[in-house]
Parts: structure tokens; sequence; C-alpha cells
């Protein structure tokens, strides 16, 4: 693209085949969402009124009966837990995180307890909960959440995200059902959600969402459900959502991308996605130890990806050594790694610009090629991968 702003700031202009991530600028902003910001950053608005508009487009697109925007949906998990915790008390918002009411606890399952880029636990403790753990890593009975409820527990967080333990745990509705008979709200966490509607349907309080992920949107959260306990998270605003505020460009450029996202042709969007995964497919068919498969989302997002699995003694070099020499090369390709140890990688189709897919098509074949070609099987130790993963970050700005 002529329009690239990158090489005149010195930045690489990375291919994005890895998913929603933080670290790569989330997601493309949808020329919406771009209008709409350009259009309100030079006038003064009175910000809680912009927020009710808002309110209104969150409501009507999640189901809720309201909602607001935030700086992300882990601001968002902070915001919620802490107005569950103090309710609309302004003094108790004003101490928090250190000063938290009596009735602090929340329950989160274990298996539920990941990283999203940061911990999950964290966002609770900074909205003053006390986080009590239920069951076990990939076990949760209904004995341990219904005994795990006391007269402290203001609130169950539940998380919905390909990170979490996909066995042995409670769905949504048994939590729901075993919270609710208590008199327990659920706050649940669906950042990377394309259904807006179906947590609030099975019986979420608060369902949060970010953004920036499918939506589009700029980077922001989205908190939405019931009214008092939306506004009780509103609240904190005056308290430790301060840190987290949103400007105006970010609450008018959410509002836009929902309605967007209401009229966006979400069949043509995956059909060109299932295109860009055929054509990878057909580019490393039949090349010694590469295996390419299509496999649909975990958490049943309307999306494939591709699974490439890597035999290091046919294809001269280990999944690991792949995605690096691919995101080393020109231009780099960042593919989704998280669980390369095991000698595979994803290629996922959903955040690229028309034509990029060729572009990642030849990058592949070059790099399967070069590998393919070397005369030792290039094999980085993984504990060494382990080992210095956060060296370049420890070293910033450097
Ligand atoms: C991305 C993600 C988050 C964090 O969302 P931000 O809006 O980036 O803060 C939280 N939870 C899950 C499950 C996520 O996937």
């Amino acid at each position: 693209m002529s329009d690239d702003i990158r090489p005149s700031l010195g930045l690489r202009p990375v291919i994005n085949v890895s998913g929603t991530m933080t670290s790569l600028g989330a997601s493309i902003v949808v020329p919406e969402a771009i209008e709409a910001m350009t259009k309100i950053l030079p006038q003064f608005v009175e910000i809680n009124d912009l927020q009710r508009k808002a309110s209104a487009v969150i409501a009507r697109l999640t189901g809720g009966e309201a909602g607001f925007v935030t700086a992300s949906c882990s601001a968002g998990i902070t915001l919620a837990v802490a107005g569950a915790i103090t309710g609309n008390n302004l003094l108790a918002i004003e101490k928090l995180p250190d000063v938290a009411p009596e009735k602090n606890e929340v329950l989160v399952q274990m298996g539920h307890v990941v990283s999203y880029g940061a911990p999950v636990d964290q966002s609770i403790r900074l909205g003053g909960g006390k986080v009590v753990l239920v069951g076990q890593a990939t076990s949760t009975h209904r004995f341990h959440m219904e005994q795990a409820i006391t007269d402290k527990t203001a609130a169950a967080v539940y998380v919905v995200s390909h990170h979490v333990v996909d066995y042995g745990l409670l769905n949504l509705k048994e939590f729901v059902e075993i919270a609710h008979a208590k008199g327990v709200p659920v706050i649940v966490d669906a950042a990377s959600e394309y259904d807006l509607r179906i947590f609030l349907e099975q019986g979420a309080d608060i369902v949060l969402y970010s953004g920036h992920k499918f939506l589009g949107g700029p980077t922001s959260g989205i908190v939405a459900g019931a009214k008092e306990l939306v506004r009780h998270a509103f609240l904190q605003n005056m308290g430790v959502g301060r840190g987290m505020k949103v400007g105006k460009e970010s609450i008018f450029g959410v509002m836009a991308a929902l309605e967007a996202w209401e009229t966006r042709d979400h069949e043509a969007v995956r059909e060109r996605e299932t295109g860009n995964l055929q054509l990878w497919k057909r580019t490393l068919e039949g090349r010694p130890g590469v295996t390419a498969l299509i496999e649909p989302d975990p958490t049943n997002n309307p999306l494939d990806r591709m699974r490439v699995i890597i035999s290091p003694q046919e294809a001269h070099i280990t999944a690991w050594d792949m995605a690096a020499a691919l995101r080393n090369g020109s231009p780099p390709i960042i593919v989704r790694d998280h669980e390369v140890e095991h000698h595979y990688f994803y290629l996922d189709p959903c955040n690229l610009h028309p034509g990029q897919e060729t572009v990642v098509a030849s990058r592949l074949a070059e790099e399967f090629d070069k590998a393919r070609a070397s005369n030792n099987i290039i094999a980085t130790p993984i504990e060494d991968l382990s080992r210095h993963r956060f060296d370049g970050l420890l070293r910033w700005p450097d």
C-alpha cells in the first residue's frame, strides 16, 4: 500500500496472520469508526451524555439494558468487579482498591485464570476483588461452586476464551444457575467473541467485549448488561476507572463500529477468509513434513484457521524456527504461535488487507523451500526460547 506510514516511521511492515493481538495493534479499524472519530475529535461534548448515547447503541446490539465504553475489556473486568463490590457508595469507590467493603469475594473457576497478555485475576484484584478460586485446573463440580459462595461473595467471573481449559469445567448456564440461586451476579469476559447477545441470553448480568477485536473499533472495552450493575461499574470512572478512561473519539468510534457490525456482510467476510485459507493450503500441500489442516475456532466464532503441523525431520526446520523465519524475513509474517511447542502454528485469515494473502503464500513457499534446501535441520532448543522470551522487552526502549 502506497499510503503505508510504517516505513517512514522506521517500523517493519508486518503482516498479521496471528489474530487480534494487542502487541500488533489489535485489528484493522473499520472506515465507519475512523470517520466517526475524525468527526468528533475537534468538538467538545458532554462526555456522560455521549456515554448515554453509547448505552443505547450497546443495549440495542447486546440485548442488555445499558452499557458504556471503557479503555479495554481488561478495564471492563476491573470496573464490573468494582461496581459489584461498591454499589453506588461513592466513598467506597474512592477508596478502592485498598479498602474494599466486606463483601469483596469474587469467584472464578481455576481453569479460567489465564493470561490474555496480563492475568485475569489481576484485573479482579485491581477492582478491589478478593479472588476465590473454584475447583481445580481441569475440574469444577457444582459442589465446588455452591460451597464457595458465602455472604462475602460479591460476584462471579466467567471467561470465554480459547485460552481457558476446555473440559471438566462448569458451563455458563450451570455457572449462572448456581450463582443466581444465591443472588450472586455473573460477569462474563467475552473479549474476543462475535456473538454480542448469547452470554446475556444465557443469564450473565454483565458481559464485556473488546471494541478492537472482531468489531474493528478503536482500542476500547464495552460493558453491557443489567442497568444497575452497569451504572455501578460506570461510577468507577470517579475512582479506579480514571486510569482506564476513554475519550470522545473512542466512545463515538465504538458506536460507529457497532453500527457497522450490524450491517456488515458477515458471509462475504467469511468467504474471503475461506479463499485465503484454501490458497495457503494449496501452497503447502505436497511439501515434505508439512500438514495443513483447516480447523474451526475453538469457542465457536464463525471463523476457521489453518493449523500448520511441521515435522522437523522432513521439513528440515521446527515449527518455532519457521515462525521466527517468517517473522524475521521480508515482509515479516507474524503467525499464531502460542502452542508452537507442539510442532504447529496457526494462520489466522481475519486481519488481512486484500492482496496480503498472496504475500503470505509466497513467503510460506520461500521459507519452506529454503528450510528444505538446508543440509541440516534448523532446530533451536525450545528451552532457549523460553529462557530468552522476555530479553527484548527487558531492554526496552533500547
Ligand atoms: C483479549 C482478551 C482480553 C483483554 O482484552 P483487552 O480489551 O485487550 O483488554 C481479556 N480476556 C480475553 C478472554 C481476551 O481474549
